[in-house]
């Protein structure tokens, strides 16, 4: 594995003489943001009782609140007070913090722990390992292993489920495969994760994929596939931003297709993009050109503009890469 952290973590150290610890992760928090967050601030709070420790999110989407500790997740900052340490996850660079920023700035340490491969490491200790297939399976190796709980090991399990769209995608390492077993052993109900977190639509979430699969184009050639959310159909499905996690996944199913574009807008003339590749193309370079980042195969930015402007710059990016690369192979 490639290793880009200032030293070889170990949590006993960086914990000794803290006394107070916060804990962030990346706005709109995805499965393995909330499950490397809950799987470590349970630990310490099993192991290091001694320890006051803080875990701040926006709010934690209703499917993964089946994690313990999830409920006593802080979705503010307090006006006053400071913390020994932060510890910074699954997050590529400090502003995907968002409000949990400030707490990072004023901390006395900070650490990272991370897997995008975008990541600049910004924080005192870094601990950041691109091919990773997760936060959580980072933290699991973090940890001592006769210490995990089977609380511990139901949130981390998720993550490392989300980030490998269940144990599928390239990311996913023999590594994570016996991280995943040693899980499994603390007795969770993985099947019911999995099925519960990850599979589980509500009906909103299931007509506003339907919308989204719709209005889909295939544009260059067919190689990439572009669909766009508008706000009035978030006001016409009574839908939340969390309701669109795994529709990107579902574009980037379409056969012959190398990467998928999906733009949710978010105020008129700005959309969050997501993209997802399937290998061809680096997609973390291209959100990193606009100013976000991500993994080769997954990214994401913010950009400003009409639909068509967002589109017609990201294809040109993508259209570099895959002019670069030659015709695509046959599949
Ligand atoms: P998604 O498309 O699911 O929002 O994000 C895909 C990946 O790209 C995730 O790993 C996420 O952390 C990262 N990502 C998404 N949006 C941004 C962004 O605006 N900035 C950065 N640095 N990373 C992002
Ligand atoms: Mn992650």
């Amino acid at each position: 594995m490639e290793l880009r952290n200032n030293m070889t973590i170990v949590l006993q150290d960086v914990l000794k003489d803290k006394r107070r610890i916060a804990m962030g992760g990346h706005v709109r928090p995805d499965g393995d943001c909330v499950g490397s967050c809950m799987g470590l601030y349970l630990y310490l709070k099993e192991q290091f009782p001694q320890i006051h420790t803080d875990v701040y999110l926006e709010e934690v989407p209703e499917a993964y609140r089946m994690i313990s500790g999830t409920d006593e997740v802080k979705t503010q900052i307090p006006e006053e007070g400071t913390y020994d340490l932060f510890i910074c996850l699954d997050c590529g660079d400090v502003k995907r913090l968002g409000f949990s920023e400030p707490l990072f700035e004023k901390a006395g340490e900070t650490l990272c722990i991370d897997h995008h491969i975008s990541n600049e490491a910004f924080a005192d200790y870094n601990y950041i390992v691109p091919d990773a297939s997760s936060t959580s399976e980072l933290i699991f190796t973090l940890l001592e292993k006769e210490k995990i709980s089977k609380a511990v090991a139901e949130a981390l399990y998720m993550g490392i489920v989300h980030d490998t769209g269940v144990f599928q995608y390239s990311c996913t390492s023999p590594e994570t495969m016996e991280i995943a077993a040693e899980l499994m052993r603390k007795g969770i109900n993985g099947s019911e994760i999995i099925e519960k977190t990850y599979y589980e639509k509500t009906y909103i979430q299931n007509q506003i994929l339907g919308r989204a699969l719709l209005e889909s184009m295939l544009i260059m050639d067919k190689r990439c596939i572009v669909s766009v959310i508008r706000q009035r159909s978030m006001r016409f499905f009574q839908a939340q931003p969390t309701d669109l996690e795994g529709i990107v996944s579902q574009l980037r199913q379409t056969k012959g297709v190398e990467v998928a574009i999906f733009l949710h807008e978010i105020e008129p003339q700005k959309f969050k993009v997501s993209l997802r590749s399937k290998g061809a193309v680096d997609v973390s370079v291209i959100a990193k050109h606009f100013g976000g980042g991500g993994h080769v195969r997954a990214a994401g930015v913010t950009m400003s503009g009409s639909s068509h402007d967002v589109i017609n710059n990201i294809t040109a990016r993508i259209a570099l890469q895959l002019d670069h690369s030659g015709e695509p192979e046959d599949k």
